[in-house]
């Protein structure tokens, strides 16, 4: 295969990640299938699409886009709850939750499903690919594809190959991510692989740090936005990332690297048990983030 072969593109998950990979996907000119195992979040997902935080409607709104190009682009997104509708896409990507066992009964059962050539990437934000691919009899044809949040903004995909991951699967991986308009680079098979290792230090430290009282939810965010030039904080970050992702993340490296310092904090885990798991907009079902949780004002 090669990725001119690629025209149609499955995405399993239609949540923060799912959707914001499907608009890139269809402005890219790919014909989508997006699937979810809810409707509600299904059609939450067009919403967002057409005019969420990142979506089409601020690009025509700029003038970025026409309107006809926005409603074409809409057009080659086709949602179902149904996997058999995954059956004919080129390249799958898969974007559940953050659990092994979860993306491997998925992936199982699509690989009995999907054309046999179809490449299987998975988003997975810091799960050992080569793990995942357990669960498949295409291991040379499945790779990690980690986007960023959010996905229609973010440049970089970070391109991990798992112990079997072919040459052409990595190459094919590398060149559609061009055609999404994005920066691959890669990275190599380890749980949390760069950029999560790195990220996932930064955001359990500021925890702590509020944990200790050395400074407030909002100070922190200020002062990591004025000190250091970063566009949002990191209590902001977890927020649009979701902090149940964060704490599967956190609770993952724990437990494959025994490193004290990735432990998820207390705090994390109870806004997480109360249903605050990351900004109402974007996260289908949260009751809100850090900023709702402890009513401070952004
Ligand atoms: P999310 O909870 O917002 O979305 C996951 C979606 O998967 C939900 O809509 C859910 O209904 C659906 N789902 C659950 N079980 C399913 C099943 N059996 N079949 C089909 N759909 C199912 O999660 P997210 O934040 O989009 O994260 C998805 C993946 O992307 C995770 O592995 C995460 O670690 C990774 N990731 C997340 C971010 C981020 O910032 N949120 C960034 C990079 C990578």
């Amino acid at each position: 295969m090669k990725v001119d072969d690629v025209k149609v593109i499955g995405i399993v998950g239609a949540g923060v990640m799912g959707h914001g990979i499907a608009q890139v996907a269809a402005r890219s000119g790919y014909r989508v299938v997006l699937v979810d195992v809810s409707q509600e979040v299904l059609k939450k997902a067009l919403e967002n699409i057409r005019s969420g935080p990142y979506g089409l409607q601020r690009l025509v709104e700029k003038g970025k886009m026409s309107k006809e190009e926005m409603e074409n682009c809409m057009e080659r997104i086709k949602i179902s709850t149904n996997y058999e509708s995954l059956k004919d896409v080129d390249y799958l990507i898969e974007a559940v939750p953050e659990n092994l066992e979860l993306k491997r009964k998925i992936f199982g059962q699509l690989d009995k499903i999907c054309k046999k050539d179809a490449i299987f990437a998975t988003n997975t934000s810091g799960i050992l690919v080569s793990s995942i691919a357990t669960a498949v009899e295409r291991k040379d044809k499945f790779i990690g594809m980690h986007w960023f949040n959010p996905a229609p903004v973010m440049k970089l995909i970070e391109v991990v190959r798992g112990a079997l991951t072919s040459n052409e699967t990595f190459e094919i991986t590398v060149e559609l991510s061009k055609r999404f308009g994005k920066v691959p680079i890669p990275a190599n098979d380890a749980p949390g692989f760069f950029t999560t290792r790195f990220i996932n230090s930064w955001l359990i430290e500021a925890i702590r740090l509020y944990e200790n009282g050395i400074a407030g939810i909002r100070e922190i965010d200020e002062m990591c936005k004025l000190a250091f030039g970063f566009p949002m904080g990191p209590f902001e970050l977890m927020d649009l990332i979701g902090l149940d992702t964060v704490l599967h993340i956190a609770e993952y490296l724990y437990e494959e690297t025994k490193e004290k310092h990735y432990a998820p904090p207390i705090a994390l885990k109870k806004l997480v048990l109360s249903g605050y798991i990351g900004d109402k907009k974007l996260k289908f079902g949260s009751k809100g983030g850090w900023y709702d949780y402890y009513g401070i004002k952004k």
